[in-house]
C-alpha cells in the first residue's frame, strides 16, 4: 500500500516508515502485525502502552510515544520509548532529556507543530518552532529529528495536501537556517495518501491497519 503511493508521487520507494498505532488495541494483535515484519508502533496513552511495552518485551520492537505529554509521565517515557513525536513544551523537552536513562540512545524527537493555528488544538504555534527546535538542539539525550502535525479532518484531498505541504516548508525553512532535520510526522488513516504526495517520511496508521478502535 506505502510502496504503491511513494511510486505514485515520485517518492524514493522506502523513504515512508509505516508506524502502526496500535492505542487501544492488545498485545496479541500486536504480536500478530509484529510477526509481519512491522517494526514500528505508536501509542498514546502510557499506562495501557508500559503493559504491552512490557509484555512484548524481547521481540525487538521499536515503540514511539505519539499521544500528549504531562510533566509526570515523562520519566517513564524516557525509560520505555526510542521515539517522541508529541513534545509541545520545552519543560517537556528537558525533563525527558534528564530522565532518560543513560545506557540508552538519544529519544528521536519531533516537535508537534499546531498547523491549523486552531487555540483548542495541540501543538506549538509555526512562528514558535524555530525557538524550541533551538532550545531541544541543546540537550544531549534528545535528537531533534523534525516535525509532526494531526491536521483539522478533512475529506478534501486539496485540504489535506496545503496542510501537509505546509508542514514540509516549515521543516525547509528549519533546514534552510541550519537545522539538518530528515522527518515529516504527517498522515493518518484518511489523509495517508495527501500526506505520502507533500513528503511525509513517517505515517501513523492506526484504523487502516487494527480495524476500529472501540471508544473509551
Ligand atoms: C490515533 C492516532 C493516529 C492513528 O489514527 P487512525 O485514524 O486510526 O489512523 C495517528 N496519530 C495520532 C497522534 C493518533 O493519536
Amino acid at each position: 500500500m506505502i510502496l504503491q503511493m511513494e511510486n505514485r508521487y515520485k517518492r524514493t520507494p522506502g523513504s515512508v516508515r509505516l508506524l502502526a498505532v496500535s492505542k487501544k488495541k492488545p498485545a496479541d494483535e500486536i504480536a500478530a502485525t509484529a510477526c509481519e515484519c512491522q517494526h514500528d508502533f505508536g501509542e498514546s496513552y502510557l499506562q495501557e502502552a508500559l503493559e504491552k511495552i512490557t509484555r512484548l518485551e524481547g521481540r525487538n520492537l521499536c515503540w514511539h510515544f505519539i499521544g500528549p505529554i504531562q510533566k509526570n509521565k515523562t520519566r517513564q517515557i524516557a525509560a520505555n520509548f526510542s521515539w517522541v513525536h508529541s513534545i509541545e513544551r520545552l519543560v517537556v523537552a528537558e525533563r525527558l532529556n534528564a530522565q532518560r536513562p543513560a545506557h540508552l540512545p538519544p529519544i528521536q524527537a519531533c516537535i508537534q507543530v499546531n498547523i491549523d493555528r486552531e487555540s483548542s488544538k495541540s501543538g506549538v504555534q509555526t512562528d514558535q518552532v524555530q525557538n524550541l527546535a533551538t532550545a531541544i538542539q541543546t540537550l544531549p539525550k534528545l535528537k531533534l529529528r523534525g516535525l509532526m502535525a494531526i491536521p483539522r479532518p478533512s475529506n478534501d484531498t486539496i485540504q489535506q495536501r496545503l496542510r501537509f505541504a505546509q508542514l514540509r516548508k516549515l521543516l525547509e525553512q528549519l533546514n534552510q537556517s541550519g537545522f539538518r532535520l530528515d522527518t515529516l510526522s504527517m498522515g493518518m488513516s484518511g489523509d495517508l495518501e495527501a500526506a505520502i504526495a507533500e513528503g511525509a517520511t513517517i505515517v501513523r496508521v492506526g484504523t487502516a491497519i487494527f480495524g476500529k478502535r472501540t471508544p473509551g
